[in-house]
């Protein structure tokens, strides 16, 4: 049997410690724990690597604490505007959707898209049709208020500025989530869903709805998903980066990962991190921020729930 395991993210940033409380710092570690757990108990039982990763993040989008699903940042114009998307390192598929609006667990929709349509990637208007025409019940914007969210909006509001959630400028929460897996059969995948930018306009769509770019699996490498400043990772296309210096340059996961965080996208003047799994159930999870919330588990013995570095 093949050694099992799984990583999560809750995003990647400049963590103020000042601004974490003991309090807060065990509601994240706990909300980490358990969509970790929820991933590892299927991969346990012999379930799917797509299905933990799905499983895992649909825990991640309904914690108000991450910039996904509920508690997702505000547009420019006071909506949530989310991303998100899903691919399978056996096959090779994947969905994603962008700028989409309402839809409880975007991963979901992602996933949807992978299986029941013919294509990748749908965006905006479309893809609110495509969950329609698949029964999506729509919530009301008050399910994905918070509090936090609201003030860091208001405070950039009718301005031209728009804010990362990891932004050095600013104290702040993070939040964009991701999880990969590796399952008994010795598959993998990776998942990843975002609220994207506070205050962001003109249909921005950052990294991580992005095959290649925020999000990749293939079996023959690695399963990444990552977190940090969309515009530099999609430049970088640093989740298919990392797969090609394994693929090409025969490097392991932890080296090729550390070299695209630690190196090249520091080189391109990005911030932020990911988390990486290959399908020998190997895990890397590096950051080149202050913290990057984060966990993982593998049937090694390997266990990690971690904030800071
Ligand atoms: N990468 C995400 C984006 O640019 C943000 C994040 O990771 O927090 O939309």
């Amino acid at each position: 049997m093949n050694t099992f395991s799984m990583a999560i993210h809750g995003g990647a940033g400049t963590l103020v410690k000042g601004m974490m409380t003991p309090e807060l710092e065990s509601r994240y570690k706990q909300a980490l724990k358990n969509a970790l757990d929820k991933g590892y108990l299927i991969l346990e039982a012999g379930g799917s690597a797509i299905e933990a990763v799905e499983e895992a993040v649909k825990l991640l989008e309904d914690s108000p604490l991450f910039n996904a699903g509920k508690g997702a940042v505000f547009t420019a114009t006071g909506s949530h505007e989310m991303d998100a998307s899903i691919m399978d390192g056996k096959t090779l598929s994947a969905g994603a959707v962008s700028l989409i609006t309402g839809i409880k667990n975007p991963v979901s929709l992602a996933r949807d898209v992978m299986e029941q349509s013919d294509h990748v990637f749908l965006a905006g208007e479309g893809a609110m049709q495509f969950a329609k025409e698949l029964k999506y019940s729509l919530e009301a914007p008050a399910y994905f208020y918070d509090e936090f969210r609201h003030n860091q909006w208001l405070e950039i509001k009718d301005t031209d500025s728009f804010q990362l959630d990891h932004s050095k400028k600013k104290d702040s929460k993070f939040g964009t989530v991701g999880a990969v897996a590796c399952d008994k059969e010795g598959n993998i995948a990776a998942a990843t869903s975002t609220g994207g930018m506070t205050n962001k306009k003109w249909g921005r769509v950052g990294d991580s709805p992005m095959v290649g770019a925020g999000n990749y699996a293939n079996n023959k490498t690695c399963a990444v998903s990552c977190t940090g400043s969309g515009e530099f990772f999609i430049r970088g296309v640093v989740a298919y980066d990392v797969a090609c210096l394994m693929e090409h340059k025969n490097m392991s996961l932890a080296d090729a990962a550390t070299e695209v965080i630690n190196k090249r996208i520091l080189e391109l003047g990005g911030d932020g991190g990911l988390i990486a799994v290959d399908a020998k159930g190997n895990l890397a999870m590096p950051f080149n921020t202050e913290g990057m919330y984060r966990a993982c588990k593998s049937s090694n013995g390997l266990e990690e729930v971690s904030i800071y570095k």
